[in-house]
């Protein structure tokens, strides 16, 4: 499953943006890139804070800010 990677000749979206995310686990604070192709981990407590849907990712904590 994880062998395949397909790149999309578009982005469906305008919401390929950064955000700033809490863990809601430890607290931590981390910036993630909203549209992320693979799940993204909390870099301390390694819960995952963004899932990726193959194509639409969720985010899976708190969203602090929006970075444009
Ligand atoms: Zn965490």
């Amino acid at each position: 499953m994880a062998h395949k990677k397909r790149i999309k000749e578009l982005i469906p979206q305008p919401k390929s943006r950064f955000l700033r995310v809490k863990c809601l686990h430890c607290g931590n604070q981390q910036v993630i890139f909203g549209c992320a192709a693979q799940d993204v981990n909390c870099e301390v407590c390694g819960k995952i804070i963004l899932q990726s849907t193959g194509g639409k990712a969720r985010i899976l904590t708190k969203i602090i800010e929006v970075l444009t």
